[in-house]
């Protein structure tokens, strides 16, 4: 194995950033995971508690800390837009304050830092697929805005450390993911849709359901996101990390009431503002750089997740995330 590294994970109790951690513990390293809970809780990584190599910190990035690491990932945002669009100054605010506290820290402990960033970058994009050189249809000032526009804001920090202190910066532009223990009352479409069949429950599809998204299992993503920070340090540019299959909502929908039995019927709902009509990674940069490509195929992964949801106890979860 390799050298055993002190890593920071930010936003590491999260649905990603819990697989993470798991993954690193697993390789060895000294990992600290810190989350403040905003959108997550502690039974993701309980499991983790009495590992050794673990350690687990309740603190906000949005204030500083001083901690001794060889690598950071920076995933603590929340990712949902019920989530993000609770607080959006608080959402804004972690991920510029956020970012320029870890960047400091990055920088006084020379460590490496990664950046958790996303195909909402490129808004509702004219360009499909997305390659990382399109610089995207953003809406600055629309309600999906402190998300998108926070996470653009943080990839200059990120950019600009690195021009200016030479900081070794990774950032990926992650697609939509997917897998067990994601929240499931985040108001997301793949846990909305199993939550929703599982309970036998109406499936609300918003607007016609025509638009699309390609769908990563986490498994596959989280391999990305650990082949990225491993990558020669010229891979400071942003990176997309999703699967190329690209599904509309209503296809999603048939798949799941398939998967699941249910005898959910689907209906349809008002389809939020600034909801991109479609979005699709351009991976020849991943797979050039790491290697990588995904391996899950959408079907696969959904029964995986539909397996997870049978498991748990949704009552023990917050309740449901305001949404549209
Ligand atoms: P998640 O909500 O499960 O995880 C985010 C974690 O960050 C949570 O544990 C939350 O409590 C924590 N957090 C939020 N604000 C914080 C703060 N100020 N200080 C400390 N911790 C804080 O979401 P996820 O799907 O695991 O997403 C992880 C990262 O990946 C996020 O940065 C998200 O923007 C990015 N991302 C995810 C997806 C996806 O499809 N899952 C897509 C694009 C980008
Ligand atoms: N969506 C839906 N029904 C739901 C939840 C979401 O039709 O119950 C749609 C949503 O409008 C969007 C897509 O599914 O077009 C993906 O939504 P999600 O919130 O998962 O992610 P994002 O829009 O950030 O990609």
């Amino acid at each position: 194995m390799d050298i055993i590294k002190r890593i920071l994970v930010s936003g590491g109790a999260g649905f990603l950033g819990s697989h993470l951690c798991e993954r690193l513990v697993e390789q060895g390293h000294d990992v600290i995971c810190l989350d403040n809970f905003f959108t997550s809780q502690k039974s993701n990584v309980v499991h983790l508690l009495g590992k050794s190599n673990f350690e687990l910190l309740r603190h906000d990035i949005v204030h500083p800390i001083f901690l001794e690491v060889d690598e950071i990932y920076n995933l603590a945002c929340p990712a949902a837009p019920g989530h993000y669009q609770y607080n959006p100054i608080k959402t804004m605010k972690t991920s510029v304050l956020g970012s320029i506290n870890l960047l400091g820290m990055a920088r006084r402990c020379n460590a490496k830092i990664f950046q958790a960033s996303t195909s909402e970058v490129y808004g509702d994009p004219e360009v499909h697929p997305q390659p990382e050189s399109y610089r995207g249809c953003v809406n600055p000032i629309g309600v999906r805005a402190c998300y998108d526009e926070g996470k653009r804001a943080a990839e200059t920090l990120f950019m600009d450390y690195h021009r200016m202190n030479k900081l070794r910066t990774r950032i990926c532009r992650i697609f939509n993911t997917y897998g067990p223990r994601m929240h499931p009352f985040d108001g997301r479409v793949v846990s909305n849709f199993i939550r929703q069949a599982l309970a036998n429950e109406d499936i609300t599809i918003y607007g016609d359901g025509s638009q699309t998204r390609s769908f990563c299992y986490r498994d596959d993503l989280v391999e990305g996101f650990i082949r990225l920070m491993n990558a020669a340090d010229e891979v400071f540019f942003p990176v997309n990390i999703g699967n190329p299959g690209e599904y509309t909502i209503k296809q999603l929908a048939e798949l799941t009431v398939e998967l699941t039995g249910a005898n959910s019927k689907i209906i349809y709902k008002p389809l939020p503002p600034d909801d991109p009509t479609r979005r699709q990674p351009d991976i020849t940069l991943a797979k050039k750089y790491l290697n990588w490509e995904p391996k899950v195929p959408l079907r696969e992964g959904l029964q995986k997740t539909i397996d997870w949801f049978k498991t748990i106890n949704p009552e023990l979860y917050r309740p449901p995330t305001p949404n549209y």
